[in-house]
């Protein structure tokens, strides 16, 4: 609101007139350009401005994460969980009009996650922050032991005599990191001096580490096996992800004892006072079950295609996860977005004229397995694909997307993009032709078989220290408007694939030659899915 002054009006020169009369004709000429923008804007395509307000009015993100996230957690391959998420995403699918169905392509260790217990009975009581690795075998009861750390020995002749004292007690086998600050936290609090100093200490510790590790003549697997077979009782790790609080959980190493690992703050607890002679005792509760070999699939959703039924525009996010938090930026964050691209595109594009197919690929995390074999079982839908776009690196907004190597990628990708919001297309680096992966997501099962997989790719939110294959990787660390902004770029994304009178050819590039040697650039080759996974 402007205020006017009693009297204003009557002060004002024949200037002032002028200037005022300039400045009425100054809004016409704004009122006239908004007034076009929004015919403009009216004047777009219907669908696409459909599928926007849906997106953005009538969200089903935060539901989905809800459901998949903290009803039914992470989805470790092989798990019951993994499985329960197929058929939850199949039903789901089918309430919105889509017909999906789950595909097996392999079989895995079936194994479930029980309960985690770890406490400080001696010489103080604590309960301990920590979890089993994946695949941990279970306790029968609770083991109750002292803690030792792998000590220094002169060769692996000395390692093999000293093992035999193993035998009845918990073995700390990972170093000690010297601070549970994260490195940017020194930078912004220490002097020039001590952070130099600190980080020199800590280099100097972990190769410190590696020399122990070393010396005992074992590689990790090896020196598990041998933990256990001398009669530990189990085996404790840390593996700091070098942010506040946080750890990455892998699988164990070890096929009779507990693998687990304790957070920095509890390992160096544990590790001083075996270090100081104090003795620690540990309580440990580790229940899992194994339930031998199960069906491993992949979940894969359709809208059939109108007139050109057997061309194809692929969604594309694995489902499993690691299970130490509920897998939510790795990758709910993707499988929620791509679900929502499909129920979208299905209310306003019930009829597209490619057909659209999702991949929601199993065991991922193993070696892009589930993709790599859906790339094996239908090469009629490979050699058919017009894109594949597939988003695996985070909760964050989209803000590359490169040609892969594709040739002739350049000649399409924009024209689609520019039927995206400024406001999301003009976040986006592309690149063009780009190199195609060799690894990294299930794009690259794609590219490397020569079909165009695209990768959406995100802004990191700290992906890699704190939510990537961690603890920490729950849904409150998802950032719903950026992948709502995601699902909307997906969707036009796919609509402008499936309408394109063109097809993009699958022509490759000649790519850059390797910048270290010199040897030109060569196209990655396919690699055979592990279809019989977590068994020797
Ligand atoms: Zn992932």
């Amino acid at each position: 609101m402007i205020l006017i002054r009693k009297g204003s009006i009557k002060q004002k020169t024949k200037q002032d007139m002028r200037n005022t009369l300039k400045d009425c004709a100054k809004l016409f000429v704004v009122a006239a350009v908004f007034c076009s923008s929004l015919a403009h804007a009216q004047s777009k395509d219907p669908i696409i401005e459909k599928m926007i307000k849906e997106a953005n009015e009538n969200s089903q993100l935060e539901n989905l994460a809800h459901e998949l996230l903290d009803q039914i957690g992470p989805r470790l391959v092989g798990t019951p969980q993994m499985k329960k998420a197929n058929d939850w995403a199949v039903a789901k699918y089918g309430t919105w009009g889509i017909s999906a169905k789950n595909e097996q392509w392999g079989q895995w260790r079936g194994w479930e996650r029980g309960i985690t217990h770890i406490d400080l009975v001696s010489p103080r009581l604590r309960t301990l922050e920590g979890t089993q690795l994946a695949w941990s075998p279970s306790t029968k009861k609770p083991i109750n032991a002292e803690a030792i750390v792998l000590p220094l020995v002169a060769d692996s002749i000395a390692f093999q005599n000293w093992l035999p004292t193993v035998k009845g007690k918990v073995v700390l086998i990972s170093l000690n990191p010297i601070s549970g600050r994260p490195d940017k936290n020194w930078e912004e609090f220490a002097t020039k001096d001590v952070f130099a100093k600190m980080k020199a200490d800590k280099a100097a510790a972990g190769a410190a580490w590696a020399a122990r590790l070393k010396k005992t003549g074992l590689n990790a697997k090896n020196l598990a096996l041998a933990l256990e077979n001398a009669g530990a009782a189990a085996v404790v790790i840390n593996n700091w992800s070098q942010g506040w609080g946080v750890d990455k959980v892998f699988g164990a190493n070890t096929t009779k004892i507990p693998t687990v690992d304790l957070s920095v703050e509890d390992y160096g607890l544990v590790y001083r006072l075996a270090e100081s002679g104090s003795k620690p005792k540990l309580k440990i509760v580790s229940e899992s079950k194994e339930l031998g070999l199960v069906p491993t699939l992949n979940t894969i959703a359709e809208i059939k295609g109108t007139t050109k039924p057997n061309e194809y525009v692929m969604l594309s996010a694995h489902f499993d996860s690691w299970d130490a938090a509920s897998g939510a930026t790795d990758n709910g964050s993707g499988t929620i977005m791509m679900m929502e691209t499909m129920r979208i595109l299905k209310k306003f594009y019930p009829n597209p004229k490619r057909t659209i197919l999702v991949g929601h690929w199993g065991s991922e995390e193993q070696g892009l397995n589930g993709s790599r074999a859906f790339v094996e079982d239908h090469p009629e839908i490979v050699s058919n694909l017009q894109a594949l776009f597939n988003q695996d690196n985070g909760t964050g907004r989209v803000v590359n997307l490169s040609g892969q190597g594709f040739a002739k990628a350049k000649d399409f990708i924009p024209r689609w993009l520019a039927a995206v919001p400024d406001t999301i297309k003009n976040q986006i680096r592309t690149s063009f032709p780009g190199s195609p992966s060799s690894g990294g997501s299930d794009n690259a099962s794609f590219a490397s078989a020569g079909a165009p997989g695209f990768s959406l790719s995100s802004t990191s939110w700290d992906y890699g220290t704190y939510t990537w294959h961690t603890n920490r990787d729950s849904y409150d660390k998802l950032v719903f408007d950026e992948i709502r902004s995601n699902a909307i770029l997906a969707a036009i994304l796919v609509y402008m694939a499936c309408e394109d009178p063109e097809r993009l050819s699958h022509e490759k590039a000649t790519l850059p030659a390797n910048p270290r040697t010199g040897a030109p650039g060569v196209w990655p080759t396919p690699t055979k899915a592990n279809r019989k996974g977590g068994v020797n």
